[in-house]
């Protein structure tokens, strides 16, 4: 009854003394939120804005003034950061930003400002003195005082800004002495990214002594011979995947798929050749590695399953039976193929496939699989995804063990252990035995 009363009399205040009071006085400061929504006295509202005790109370009675100058006031008295953070960004006064892009105590307030102005003077001198290097950058990004930004880019301790700074220079003399001569590899790295000379990207392709550097001269020349060089010769993957990915000349691309030391420099290459390359080439010449490769590009599905039947290498063998869809086909290497690791992908396939094969056909895979279990269900020795090497893994975690009253010590145990694949990273856990595993197939199968 009485709560009734209560509700009854709040919907009927128009009654501005009580409005008042619940926006100075109510204990929840979300009523007295909702009560200064709804007052229009500027008095009470700025007596607010300096008063609550809650910072977003504060800051809605200002909102709700709605006027530039109670704003600015606001944003130069209001000691709350993330209040200031939010005011900031409805400030247009190109003054009072500025004012707050220098002197504000708190970086983000100063970050937002410096984003809102124009004033160069004012900027520049944020770039130069800010001791937040974000506030820093965001001065630096609006610069355009070449001189200014040179500095920047020599002298800046933040490679973001050094970075920054140097893509903005556009004087070439100055990037290509910065670029060749420059200690900081990050300067290095930032002027390649400016420059425009080929002749001093060619040199820093080939030459530089920090691998991303030339792997940023790399991704700007279109010199053949050049990329030809780094291609063959450089050392660091990523300059060599670098150069492949500007090249198309096909002779190359077979070369550097059968011959390159990275399997993933040979795999960059092996993407960009043309089918009919692959399949007469990379598949005749090539190494085991070079050949699964290939496999995984090739999509004429009888080339797959010819290779999945008849490779002489059993990990090449693995790779195509990965990739066939066709069930009778995995069957017959289920039944036949005289590597366990080929039969156990097959298997592996098959139940990737079994929402896909009649009852009968799963019946039949079941008996094949049970009576030749023992092969089918141990450790892999090759990654039945892949094809890739397998090696051990084991997994130590942690446990608390009490050693007295609130006193614990940690004792390591393995979690998880069995192989993984080096290549694809497939796990493969040997925590479960034999008949278990032969359960979770049947399980898998059946679903
Ligand atoms: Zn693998």
């Amino acid at each position: 009854m009485v709560s009734k009363i209560c509700e009854s009399t709040m919907k009927k205040t128009p009654d501005m003394e009580k409005l008042i009071d619940t926006a100075l006085h109510d204990r929840d400061c979300e009523r007295r939120r909702a009560a200064l929504d709804q007052l229009e006295d500027e008095e009470t509202l700025l007596y607010i804005a300096e008063h609550d005790a809650v910072a977003y109370v504060r800051f809605a009675a200002v909102e709700k003034i709605g006027k530039e100058e109670t704003l600015i006031w606001f944003l130069l008295h209001e000691k709350f950061n993330g209040i200031r953070e939010q005011a900031v960004k409805k400030l247009e006064d190109q003054k009072t930003l500025c004012y707050l892009a220098l002197h504000d105590t708190y970086y983000a307030v100063r970050r937002i400002a410096v984003e809102k102005i124009d004033d160069e003077k004012i900027l520049i001198q944020v770039a130069l003195s800010d001791e937040d290097k974000d506030c820093r950058a965001a001065a630096a990004k609006k610069i355009k005082d070449q001189k200014t930004l040179l500095y920047l880019m020599q002298h800046d301790t933040s490679s973001l800004i050094r970075f920054i700074a140097a893509k903005k220079v556009d004087d070439e003399e100055t990037l290509k002495k910065a670029a060749l001569h420059d200690e900081d590899e990050d300067i290095r790295y930032a002027a390649v990214r400016g420059l425009k000379d080929e002749k001093t990207l060619i040199h820093l392709a080939l030459h530089d002594a920090s691998d991303f550097v030339r792997q940023a001269a790399v991704e700007k020349i279109d010199n053949r011979d050049a990329l030809f060089e780094a291609v063959l010769y450089d050392k660091d993957i990523n300059v060599r995947m670098a150069a492949v990915e500007k090249l198309d000349d096909e002779e190359l691309l077979i070369y550097i798929t059968l011959n390159d030391m990275s399997i993933d420099v040979r795999r960059a290459a092996a993407q960009k050749l043309r089918e009919e390359s692959l399949v007469k080439t990379v598949l005749s010449k090539g190494d085991a590695q070079a050949r699964r490769i290939a496999i995984e590009e090739i999509t004429d599905e009888k080339t797959v399953r010819e290779i999945g039947i008849k490779d002489s290498d059993p990990s090449v063998r693995i790779a195509a039976i990965h990739r066939i869809s066709d069930a009778d086909c995995l069957e017959k290497v289920l039944r036949f193929d005289c590597h366990n690791d080929c039969r156990k992908a097959a298997l592996r396939r098959l139940v990737e496939l079994s929402d896909r094969l009649t009852e009968k056909q799963k019946e039949s895979i079941i008996r094949i699989a049970e009576q030749d279990a023992e092969a089918l269900f141990k450790e892999a020795e090759l990654c039945p995804e892949c094809g890739g090497e397998v090696s051990e893994y084991e997994d130590t975690h942690y446990r608390m063990i009490p050693v007295g009253y609130d006193e614990y010590e940690y004792e390591p145990f393995i979690a998880d252990c069995g192989k993984y694949c080096e290549e694809c990273g497939e796990r493969y856990s040997s925590r479960s035995d034999l008949d278990e595993r032969i359960e979770e197939f049947k399980r898998m199968m059946m679903e």
